[in-house]
């Protein structure tokens, strides 16, 4: 399969799963803008890395998932830097963990602008675009969380809930034309932001790291495996293919059964 000559952009990919699907996405020949909220020598050089491993073109795009005007600019800048936006990945996210009495309202606010108003934004923004060209592709990137809950994660779950339904709307808006909007739910995949999850679960559970992986992390994983980034570009790869075409307004779950139980 080939997406050569089409242009990506991934939100929140300087690492993890973003940087995964960049990956992926750079291998079968697409152009690729890259993005975080940061600007440092090290983003510019993931960006240089991946170019030079891939052949691909791949920029990196400094915006803030967070404000709405940035999110638009991403994509006008990702326009400006390849001339079009093919795919777009809403995959920015960042989580915090608290009980709803005590859960910090700024909190609140961060995880619903860049965990689900960013793909508001950024879909607004890209539409055009793609109707312009006449084929798009817009991937959201939620969670099992968005499918169903856990205790302690009210912003998180809400963010992604309110992700699978304005990736039904898009589908909907879009349907009869060459455009499919889709969410994939992941289980928990090992990446920065689960890995900062284990030292405090550590020291609240009095476990070791092998034991709050097997019975905290994964206790809801019935495959008891992380999922992987690169199955998760793989997945991204299939909803952007032709065989894709007629997916559209629906959720892909790669969660080792979770969303099974
Ligand atoms: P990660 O921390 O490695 O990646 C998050 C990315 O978002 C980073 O590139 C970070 O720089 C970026 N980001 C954070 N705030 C931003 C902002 N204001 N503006 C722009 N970029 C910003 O975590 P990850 O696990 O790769 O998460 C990626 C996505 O996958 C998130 O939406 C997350 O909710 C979702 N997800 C992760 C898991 C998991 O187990 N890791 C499971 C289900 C869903």
């Amino acid at each position: 399969m080939s997406l050569s000559g089409k242009t990506a952009v991934i939100t929140g990919s300087n690492s993890g799963i973003g940087l995964g699907i960049a990956a992926e996405l750079a291998k079968l020949g697409c152009n690729v803008a890259l993005n975080s909220f940061s600007d440092t020598k090290e983003d510019h050089a993931i960006a240089d890395k991946l170019a030079s491993e891939t052949g691909a073109k791949v920029v990196y795009i400094q915006a803030d998932m967070s404000k709405g005007d940035q999110c638009r600019a991403l994509i006008d800048k990702t326009v400006d830097a390849f001339g079009a936006v093919d795919i777009l990945i809403n995959n920015a996210g960042i989580q915090h963990v608290a009980g709803i009495d005590e859960f910090p309202a700024e909190k609140w606010d961060a995880i619903i602008a860049i965990n689900m108003s960013s793909s508001f934004h950024t879909t607004a923004a890209a539409l055009p675009h793609m109707r312009k060209q006449g084929w798009g592709r817009v991937v959201n990137i939620a969670s099992a969380h968005g499918l169903t809950a856990s205790p302690f994660k009210s912003a998180y779950v809400a963010a992604k809930h309110g992700v699978v339904g304005l990736s039904k709307v898009t589908a909907l808006e879009t349907a009869q034309e060459p455009i499919t909007c889709n969410a994939i739910c992941p289980g928990y995949v090992l990446t920065p932001l689960v890995e900062s999850q284990i030292p405090d679960t550590m020291k609240k559970y009095d476990m070791d790291r092998e034991t709050v992986i097997r019975d905290i992390l994964l206790e809801r994983q019935p495959s008891k495996q992380f999922a992987t980034t690169e199955q998760l570009g793989g997945c991204v790869a299939f909803l952007c293919s032709d065989a894709a075409e007629q997916i559209t307004g629906t959720t892909l779950s790669v969660d080792g059964g979770w969303t099974a139980l």
